[in-house]
């Protein structure tokens, strides 16, 4: 509205704001940007920008390539880490076509449409993620796989050297509207933890983008690379995004009966039974890499069973001990690598179904599930997560909720884009090949 615009513009005005950055993400969450001089921004408030769709991976082909990116004023926020004076400022953008409707491959869009769905049972989708990431030394410009601290977990300087750098990403999300509810280092060396406080599933995925973008960014600044990958190292820890779901309504926990078993609502309980039925196909957007895959291995705290409990971390779907208005439930298996936008809303329409067709999660797993034979996990009714990404693209394809949800065009090119990684990754001679069969044959 008009009323939005101008005091938008005020606002640019008085933050001493020159250069505005119009960000969106691609298919594979990776954020893009346009700068345009804040001159500019009344245009690009009320019009829009425009933008070549053909260039974005995931987006569409030459002949249909007209975008409009559409600024949304409630994701203003100056950057702390530009210069004050003539400062930046960034929006994050919905995608538009030339019609001004919105764009079926912007992810936004997506995560947009699910939560639109959800509300109309009254439903609001609030999403908490742990982000885990190594600080790598870089060498001649270029990030190496070393170590920068050998620090553990919990562990205090001067193990810890990277306690600046997350002192610095830590100021500059509090600045730009974050609630920072811990940082910890992690397990593995040089591997840290930075939680933020839990919003809707919108607020938190641009969030989660602008998290990435910041935590690099202050890396790069003390001469580290942060690194988001799921499995940098054999043999060590890889990094999740932990994912606490809840769902509101009437402004109320509805996860939480204080009269019920476990203090589990049966929306919660549904909630879970969908979350586990959808798990495999959810597994293509919440696990995108081929990497995603030698994470998801048993003996490093991350899951591999499709199971929940109320106890213990070995399973995928664990409920931690709060209750009341904290109570939720933890999905284990996504990495930073994720689309937040794609796996928010995968996991939001596979909870959904579970209520809606009121589906009974099995009983929960409450031993260690690595320690149960095939046969013992077949009884209890466990299934697997896919192993790779080719399985857990024929999951998806196989899944017509999950399809439903991410719509046939986001469908069509995340088949392009694992065909397109799987033949890579198939063909190339891996270092294990030739450790293994150089010397003997
Ligand atoms: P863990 O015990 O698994 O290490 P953390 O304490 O690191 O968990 O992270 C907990 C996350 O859960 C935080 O992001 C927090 O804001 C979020 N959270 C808390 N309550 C809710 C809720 N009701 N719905 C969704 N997320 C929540
Ligand atoms: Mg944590
Ligand atoms: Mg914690
Ligand atoms: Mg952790
Ligand atoms: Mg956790």
């Amino acid at each position: 509205t008009p009323e939005i615009i101008s005091a938008m513009l005020e606002r640019i005005e008085q933050d001493n704001i020159r250069f505005l950055r119009l960000q969106f993400t691609d298919l594979l969450g990776l954020p893009k940007n346009v700068a345009v001089p804040a001159k500019q921004a009344e245009k690009a408030l009320t019009d829009g920008i425009g933008l070549d769709g053909s260039s974005i991976e995931g987006f569409v082909r030459i002949e249909e390539s007209d975008m409009v990116l559409r600024p949304d004023p409630s994701t203003y926020a100056h950057l702390p880490w530009r210069p004050r004076e003539n400062g930046v400022a960034r929006f994050i953008c919905d995608v538009c076509k030339p019609n001004g409707k919105p764009f079926e491959g912007d992810p936004r869009h997506v995560l947009r449409t699910v939560m639109a769905d959800a509300a109309k049972d009254g439903y609001v989708f609030n999403t908490g993620p742990e982000l885990e990431f190594f600080l790598f030394k870089m060498l001649e410009g270029r990030p190496t796989t070393q170590f920068q601290d050998v620090g553990g977990y919990f562990d205090l300087a001067p193990t810890d050297l990277a306690e600046d750098v997350r002192r610095e990403v830590i100021l500059a999300l509090t600045e730009m509207g974050f609630e920072i509810e811990a940082s910890h280092h992690e397990v593995a060396e040089s591997q840290h933890e930075i939680d933020f406080k839990y919003s809707d599933a919108l607020t938190t995925a641009d969030r989660v983008v602008t998290f990435k973008f910041a935590v690099k960014t202050m890396a790069l600044m003390r001469g580290l690379h942060a690194s988001f990958m799921a499995k940098p190292i054999y043999g060590i820890n890889g990094s999740g995004m932990h994912v606490n779901c809840s769902l509101a309504r009437d402004g109320k926990n509805a996860f939480y009966d204080p009269d019920a078993p476990l203090q589990l609502s049966e929306t919660c309980m549904h909630f879970i039974g969908g979350l586990l039925k959808h798990a495999p196909a959810i597994t293509r957007v919440a696990n995108p890499t081929i990497n995603s895959y030698k994470r998801l291995v048993p003996g490093y705290e991350a899951p591999c069973y499709v199971s929940w409990s109320a106890s213990n971390r070995s399973a995928l779907v664990r409920v931690p001990a709060p209750r009341g208005n904290s109570t939720r439930v933890e999905f284990r298996s996504p990495d930073p690598t994720c689309n937040p936008y794609l796996a928010f809303a995968a996991m939001l329409a596979a909870g959904m179904e579970g209520i809606r067709e009121e589906i009974e999660p099995p009983a929960g797993a409450n031993g260690n599930i690595f320690h149960m034979t095939a046969a013992e996990r077949e009884r209890a009714g466990i299934g697997t997560l896919p192993g790779d990404l080719a399985e857990a693209h024929r999951a998806l394809l196989g899944d017509d909720l999950i399809c439903k949800a991410l719509g046939p065009h986001v469908v069509e090119a995340l088949t392009s884009v694992a065909q397109a990684e799987w033949d890579a990754f198939r063909t190339a001679v891996h270092p294990w090949e030739l450790d293994r069969y150089l010397a003997t044959y």
